[in-house]
């Protein structure tokens, strides 16, 4: 019998809003979230494992300046990109990730490399941007090479207004566009890779839920793997991904009860406001937002 293999994808929370983009945008956006998906799926369909079809599909979206990674992210509020990211392996709760880093043009492929090539699990600022440059194999870009006129535009917007971040909808809108993806190979085994430039004119080197293993990004073989997006303030406060996860492997809820209570009982308790995509060993999907 042939095992099951699944993938599930977010390109963030909102961005599709209708209305809010023309139809060329909006088809551009369906395009590359097809060829991401697509990128995952031949991964898997060739024998590779979750972690390899995670981050495949995570890279063609850093590299769409539509989304808040990569190439795209979102400005600071000193006006330059500082970059989160995560990879998790659900098989042996292996991780990486990388926290506010500058110059690597992939930051799934920063995270990767912490888990495979440093004894750590997560590198932030500069110290990670050395760590990076040394590793024979990352691509390097200049700050400026994220940039786009959409970011700076909205960046441009967000410092006429008071401090930081608002939480009305119209203004998460605006805001998110992190990407995500969780996987199951033909092993068994599941992944999770969130990529992002974190919210919209940021200070003091904040850090969201992203690159937080068990926040934004988490995988168990035991129980699911799970990529988040939303306000990373909240996430991280509701520990997102591993409430999830233990709610499926110690509670013994269906993922999809699981997600629900977490993403439209705990999160939005205390205000928060996203989703997540989750799938389970068994190859069941669920998007909750
Ligand atoms: N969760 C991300 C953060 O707070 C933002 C997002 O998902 O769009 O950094």
């Amino acid at each position: 019998m042939t095992q099951p293999i699944a993938i599930a994808l977010h390109g963030g929370a909102g961005v599709l809003t209708p209305g809010l983009l023309n139809k060329a945008d909006e088809q551009a956006i369906h395009h590359a979230l097809l060829q991401a998906l697509k990128a995952g799926v031949a991964v898997l369909e060739g024998g590779g494992s979750s972690l390899d079809a995670v981050q495949a599909s995570v890279v063609e979206l850093e590299e769409c300046p539509w989304f808040n990674a990569g190439k795209g992210a979102v400005f600071t509020h000193t006006g330059d990109h500082e970059l989160d990211a995560a990879i998790m392996n659900g098989a042996n709760l292996e991780a990486g990730a990388v926290a506010g880093v500058h110059h690597v043009r992939n930051p799934i492929l920063g995270a990767r490399a912490v888990m495979e090539h440093s004894e750590h699990v997560l590198l932030a600022g500069v110290g990670a941007d050395l760590f990076l440059s040394q590793q024979p194999d990352l691509e390097h870009v200049s700050n400026e090479w994220y940039d786009t006129p959409l970011r700076r535009r909205q960046w441009a917007a967000q410092q006429q207004q008071p401090e930081t971040v608002s939480l009305e909808p119209g203004g998460v809108e605006k805001k998110f566009g992190t990407v995500g993806a969780v996987a199951l190979d033909q092993y068994g085994h599941v992944a999770a890779a969130t990529s992002t430039g974190g919210i919209t004119n940021k200070r003091y080197g904040r850090v969201g839920d992203s690159p937080l293993i068990g926040s934004g990004t988490w995988a168990d073989d035991r129980s699911a793997a799970i990529s988040a997006t939303g306000h990373g303030e909240f996430f991280i406060r509701t520990v997102v991904g591993h409430n999830i996860a233990s709610r499926v492997r110690l509670v013994g809820e269906s993922l999809e009860q699981a997600c629900e209570q977490v993403v439209l009982g705990e999160l939005k308790a205390i205000g928060g406001n996203g989703g997540v995509v989750a799938v389970s060993p068994a190859g069941e999907t669920v998007l909750s937002f």
